[in-house]
């Protein structure tokens, strides 16, 4: 007899919860299970401020999607998703054709740039390893080529940062860190380079708690980060920005570097495949299906949750995401037993601690706040925790991150 096919698109948070909990509860006979992922491995989104601005390599960042699969009950395919059919029950991608019996969509967001001119042309995303390696270095050639040219271009060491939500300001803390270092490792005087954060609304992280937020800020500016706040981004050009200083009033800041940090939409796969969707991502049923579509589970950045007592979609986060691959697995499981009683999901917020560099971060985890080495050793153990729920103990100690103090 023919076993149901349950084809998993993207090895991300949500996408590997799915998988790795699919293979612990059926066996061999039950189903069969395939994964599709762009890469042979997974990257950490959550640490891709750290791999962009150079302070941890982005080997660390990233694991083999083999480590944590079980390849003799799931058909790993490396191919990049380009269409969904969701009428013939088929996935389009680079390597063919796969059909499904059951598809969960978890391949995550992009970033959002509210059609602005010349972001897509002038400003870096984090977005993933490839662009964090290349902000990396950009950065490292903009110090050594100031350094090598006679005429010197002052402007080619200041960075800008649109956005100071969570990836704003987690990536500038690490650029608080990285920059002495760069101005060491390239004889550059560090008064030179200007790091420039460009927020559109009035405050930094805004609607978080105000204590931490006025933390966050004055360590940051210790570090030498300016802040325009309440200043939105107009316009990216080849070597500044254009920021909107009121109704009429504009400045240009001229910048070697322009990075882009301001928000996510879902994956544009999702607008292509015809499901309904809002920016890229399909508001789910609480069972995590798409409406209308009994055999198709949307998780993570991909999905969107309304959350009834703000009214107001959740943030797209890992600690969600992951929460709706265990529950995901779940239902499919109860599905192919032919139960159609499936759970619901709620999630479960423990917290959001932000990182401000390698010892210094701010946190609010069970309605605690903390802030300074408290939250950072806290940040590392969130870490250190969603290594442990993909892959187990030995990926910890592989991957995990030990320097507490
Ligand atoms: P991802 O984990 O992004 O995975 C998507 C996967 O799909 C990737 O492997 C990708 O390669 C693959 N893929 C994409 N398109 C295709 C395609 N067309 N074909 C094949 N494969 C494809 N959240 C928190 O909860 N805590 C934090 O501390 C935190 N910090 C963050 C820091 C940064 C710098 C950023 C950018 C985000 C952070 N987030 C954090 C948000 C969090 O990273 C996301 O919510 C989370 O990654 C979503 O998980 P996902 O499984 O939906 O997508
Ligand atoms: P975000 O939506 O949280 O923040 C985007 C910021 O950009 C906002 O402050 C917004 O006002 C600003 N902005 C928008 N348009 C602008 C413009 N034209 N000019 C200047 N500023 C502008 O997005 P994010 O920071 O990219 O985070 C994406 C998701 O990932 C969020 O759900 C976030 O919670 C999550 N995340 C969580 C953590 C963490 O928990 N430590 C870290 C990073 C990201």
């Amino acid at each position: 007899m023919r076993k149901p096919k349950i084809v998993v698109l993207g090895a991300g948070y949500g996408g590997l919860m799915t998988v790795t909990r699919l293979q612990k509860q059926l066996s061999h006979d039950e189903a069969d299970i395939v994964l599709i992922n762009k890469n042979d491995y997974h990257y950490e989104t959550t640490w891709l401020h750290e791999a962009s601005a150079g302070t941890l390599h982005h080997d660390k960042v990233r694991y083999d999607i083999s480590d944590v699969i079980n390849r003799s009950k799931v058909d790993f395919v490396q191919a990049t998703v380009e269409d969904i059919k969701t009428e013939e029950k088929k996935v389009i991608t680079s390597a063919g054709e796969v059909e499904f019996d059951y598809l969960v969509i978890a391949l995550g967001a992009v970033s959002e740039t509210f059609g602005i001119q010349g972001l897509h042309e002038h400003a870096f995303m984090i977005a993933n390893i490839n662009s964090a390696r290349q902000i990396r270095e950009h950065i490292e050639y903009q110090f050594a080529t100031y350094k090598n040219e006679e005429e010197k271009k002052d402007e080619r060491l200041t960075i800008i940062v649109g956005g100071a939500g969570f990836t704003g300001i987690e990536f500038l803390g690490e650029l608080g860190n990285r920059v002495p270092e760069l101005c060491k490792e390239y004889d550059v005087d560090p008064k030179k380079v200007r790091i420039v954060c460009v927020e559109a609304a009035p405050m930094i992280l805004p609607g978080f708690d105000p204590e931490l937020v006025k933390y966050a800020r004055a360590k940051l500016e210790k570090k030498g980060i300016e802040f325009s706040i309440g200043t939105p981004l107009k316009e990216a050009k080849a070597d500044s920005v254009i920021i909107s200083k009121g109704e009429e009033e504009v400045e240009e800041i001229k910048a070697g570097t322009i990075v882009w940090a301001a928000g996510v939409r879902g994956n544009p796969v999702i607008e292509k495949s015809g499901i309904e969707n809002m920016r890229a991502r399909v508001k789910v049923e609480k069972d995590l299906r798409a409406p209308g579509h009994d055999n198709i589970f949307v998780i993570g950045d991909s999905s969107l949750m309304i959350n009834e007592e703000i009214n107001r979609p959740y943030p797209p986060t890992a600690q969600i995401a992951m929460q709706q691959g265990e529950v995901c697995a779940k239902n499919i499981i109860s599905l192919l037993k032919g139960n159609e009683e499936l759970a619901t999901f709620t999630p479960d917020i423990k917290g959001t601690v932000c990182s401000l560099g390698e010892d210094d971060a701010i946190g609010l985890v069970y309605g605690k706040k903390l802030m300074g080495s408290k939250a950072s050793f806290m940040k590392k153990v969130v870490d250190n925790r969603a290594l442990h729920m993909i892959g187990g103990t030995s990926l910890v100690f592989k991957k995990g991150k030990f320097k507490f103090f």
